[in-house]
């Protein structure tokens, strides 16, 4: 009988983070495939786990892939955890699933620790629709055509980021949606120094010039807001009134049609007509 793949979260900072299911996942397991073996080999000293591990990462996952999925096949359960936080959330693990899905192996995710779910509930932002972005790419042409997408994009919308590219990146970024958008900075999450900094785009340019950022970053970022209704009611209103009245209404009766059409208080309109 064919063995199972788990997908094991990590801690993002925290220790303490780590689940009684993932501990008895990571014990129960055949192997664990690892992103980084020596950054996985602590956790597991610290949890007190002896496991044959294997390293599966971005430049050997297809030929690594291949022989995880044997071993599976052939009845041995894997655990995949990356370096911090939940496999294949920008990490290796969604080419791993996919392989997996295909032969036939069931998969079994834990929840647990993911910077962007961390960040976005700490974020002060709305949660009720969000996308998450990843991480934007180094070069300045591809970055900016990754935000130039999201130009109208009304969900809270969610980066990862390394310091050394914030500066770059929030530039970008207050071109495309303009200086006063608002962003929460979440950095450290769940570890000594966690901050989150809810501000403007444009203000963070300059608390991050003032002082340059430190460790590890996740952007949350207001969605374009909603087209002030206010503003175009009285747009539209004011353009039904001059249309009728230059098919030869009385001011009056424009009023009083415009204000049926539209189902709005005949002193409204009123009032509107006064800007006419
Ligand atoms: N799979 C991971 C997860 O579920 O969160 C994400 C891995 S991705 C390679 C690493 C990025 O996640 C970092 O560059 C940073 O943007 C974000 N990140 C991870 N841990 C973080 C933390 N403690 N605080 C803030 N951001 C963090």
């Amino acid at each position: 009988m064919a063995g199972m793949l788990y997908l094991v979260p990590t801690p993002i900072g925290n220790l303490g983070d780590i689940s009684i299911r993932c501990r008895e996942t990571l014990e129960a397991a055949d192997f664990i495939a690892a992103e980084d073996t020596r950054v996985s080999i602590k956790l597991l000293n610290h949890l007190g786990i002896k496991k044959s591990l294997v390293s599966y990462f971005e430049h050997n996952k297809a030929q690594k892939g291949n022989i995880i999925v044997e071993r599976i096949l052939a009845g041995e359960t894997c655990a995949l955890v990356s370096d911090a936080g939940s496999p294949a959330i920008s990490d290796p693990g969604e080419d791993l699933v996919r392989q997996c899905a295909e032969a036939g192996i069931t998969v079994c995710a834990i929840p647990g620790p993911c910077a962007v779910i961390t960040a976005l509930s700490i974020s002060g932002q709305s949660t009720g629709r969000f996308c998450f972005e990843g991480f934007l790419s180094t070069a300045k042409k591809s970055r900016r055509e990754h935000l130039d997408s999201l130009k109208d994009e009304k969900r809270t919308m969610i980066f990862y980021e390394a310091p050394h590219k914030l500066l770059a990146t929030l530039e970008s970024m207050a071109e495309v949606f303009g200086g006063d958008r608002p962003i929460s900075l979440c950095r450290e999450l769940t570890k000594l120094h966690e901050e989150v900094v809810r501000t403007t785009l444009a203000d963070a340019i300059q608390k991050y010039t003032e002082q340059p950022p430190k460790g590890e970053f996740v952007l949350v970022v207001a969605g374009a807001p909603e087209k002030e209704a206010e503003t175009i009611t009285e747009a539209v209103i004011i353009a039904r009134l001059q249309e009728l009245i230059d098919s030869g209404l009385s001011k009056k009766d424009a009023i009083k049609q415009t204000s049926t059409e539209l189902s709005l208080p005949k002193n409204e309109v009123y009032d509107i007509s006064l800007k006419l």
